[in-house]
């Protein structure tokens, strides 16, 4: 029996399924159904395809996976479109679907050493990160819009003497959620739980390199007796199943969190049925110590800002902006840290960066180290071939995905090290003389995710705040997070935010009702 919210429920028995051959060996991971959820039910694939999810620790597969194409999302969608037009989701008592949120919380809790390890074996960031971040980023995140599901209200208007106007905010239908593999599980939760506090339904196409996590919430969903349909998780590959999605004509509206240039394929395919669009796209934020600042602090949090998830963050702070005065103290000081960052096994519990997701990451990043070699950047930190603890990750010499914390100085704001999202543990740290020149070499990028000032100087802390171009700022920290703070993108970062009342501008609709009096 769990207790949730004062509420007991029964728990179902758990359905084991046989490990895959190939499961890791090491920590025990039970591994979640692998085919596709489809209207209250594990389906194989229409064409019975499977694909590869490979453990970026190894390069070793760890199991197949049912591969979603057109004629499964077109499944999905019928079965969310029915779950939202004729089933209970929708016209629920507000605090009953509330109380169905929490149960998927308490279960991912429950859960959460199972999760953080299916996390960290797909996506192989550190177990530390799974059991700190991840998994309880997820569960808060299905609390935290619990509490919205009975708040979300209308108006009433001051429009005419004779009518008595109001306004009702309404769910949008469909959901065709479509989800990275940096945060599988919580970026999933993220849009899942405040379109359900809505009363939509969903269609989750997790990343191909990750589906893992996906499958096993749907577990969690089913148990917590979330109707069927009212979420379904279509694993397959984003041009195929991701783009059948976003065509869809049953499907309402996509959240979509990954690259620029597939929010730009998402907006064209959206655009044949004209889909409200919620994109949190990519960044290169940038990181600003002004010479006043508490140099070890920002030094360990410039580290913190670039290297935590191996730098695979789209908020990551990878452009420093150091002002030149201070630039030689700085720089030694950030070596320090950066040096403490040492790539190791995930699942040691020591270990503070993991192995980058899938090999085309590798080699996107090492691509672009060589590409900063290239433009003339001075390479004070090379992360290539690192150094293994001993026996701590068997494989990682030959096939793992392996980069340790990478530093260049004298990076121009111009090179494409300083303008391009690398989404790896690469440093460009720029000099800069005064304030207006650093707020303008800030602002100078496609991007507008986020930025961080470290100054004791309360005024120019904040005129900083209003003139950086960028949807969050933090001021003497980076990367702080909650579900109560909205985030998104500036430019072409994203057009929407996720977290407080501000995620259900997108997920919601607002009805207008004239009544003569
Ligand atoms: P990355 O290149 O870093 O993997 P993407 O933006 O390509 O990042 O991936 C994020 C998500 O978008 C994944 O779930 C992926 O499958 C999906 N995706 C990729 N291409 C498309 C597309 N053309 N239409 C819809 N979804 C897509």
């Amino acid at each position: 029996m769990s207790k949730v919210a004062g509420l007991k429920f029964k728990m179902k028995p758990e359905k084991k399924e046989a490990p895959a051959a190939n499961a890791r060996k090491g920590p025990d991971i039970r591994l979640p159904h692998l085919k596709l959820w489809i209207g209250g039910k594990w389906k194989e694939a229409v064409h019975g395809r499977t694909f590869k999810t490979i453990d970026p620790a190894t390069g070793e597969v760890i199991t197949r996976v049912a591969e979603g194409t057109e004629e499964d999302i077109d499944l999905a969608a019928r079965r969310a479109r029915k779950a939202f037009d004729s089933g209970p989701w929708p016209k629920m008592k507000a605090s009953e679907r509330a109380r169905i949120l929490h149960r998927i919380a308490a279960l991912i809790r429950e859960n959460y050493e199972e999760l953080a390890s299916l996390e960290t074996l797909d996506t192989g960031k550190p177990i530390q990160n799974s059991r700190r971040i991840d998994v309880p980023s997820s569960a808060e995140a299905f609390e935290y819009y619990a509490g919205w599901c009975d708040k979300l209200t209308g108006e009433t208007l001051p429009a005419h003497p004779e009518f008595f106007s109001y306004t009702l905010r309404e769910p949008l239908g469909v959901i065709g959620a479509i989800t990275p593999w940096n945060f599988p599980l919580s970026i999933a939760a993220q849009k899942i739980a405040p379109a359900l506090a809505a009363g939509n339904t969903v269609v989750l196409k997790p990343a191909e390199q990750t589906p893992l996590s996906a499958l096993r919430l749907a577990e969690i969903t089913e148990e917590a007796g979330l109707p069927a349909g009212v979420l379904n998780v279509v694993p397959g590959f984003g041009p195929v199943a991701g783009a059948a999605l976003v065509r869809h004509p049953e499907v309402d509206a996509v959240s979509f969190t990954g690259e620029y240039l597939t929010g730009r394929e998402i907006m064209k395919n959206a655009a044949l049925t004209l889909k409200k669009l919620s994109f949190e796209l990519g960044g290169k934020s940038a990181n600003i110590i002004f010479a006043d600042a508490d140099m070890d602090n920002a030094a360990r949090f410039a580290c913190d800002g670039i290297f935590f998830n191996q730098g695979e963050v789209c908020c990551a702070g990878s452009r420093l902006f150091v002002e030149e005065k201070i630039k030689k103290n700085f720089t030694a000081r950030l070596l320090q840290c950066a040096q403490k960052w040492r790539p190791g096994d995930p699942f040691d519990p020591a270990t503070e960066m993991g192995a980058l997701v899938s090999q085309e990451q590798f080699d996107k990043v090492l691509k672009y180290i060589e590409i900063g070699r290239q433009e003339g950047a001075k390479l004070l930190l090379d992360g290539r071939n690192p150094k293994m603890p001993q026996g701590k990750a068997p494989g990682t010499k030959s096939k793992g995905f392996f980069i340790g914390p990478t530093v260049f100085s004298g990076v121009l704001p111009q090179m494409r090290l300083a303008q391009e999202e690398i989404f790896g543990p690469v440093l460009s740290q720029i000099a800069f003389g005064d304030f207006e020149e650093v707020i303008r070499n800030a602002n100078q990028t496609i991007y507008g995710l986020a930025a961080a000032v470290w100054t004791k100087d309360i005024q120019k802390a904040h005129r900083a705040a209003r003139a950086l171009k960028a949807g969050t700022v933090w001021i003497n920290g980076y990367g702080n997070f909650d579900h109560a703070v909205p985030f998104g993108g500036y430019k072409m970062s994203g057009n929407t935010r996720e977290g407080g009342i501000h995620t259900f501008d997108f997920y919601t609709q607002i009805k207008s009702v004239w009544v003569r009096l």
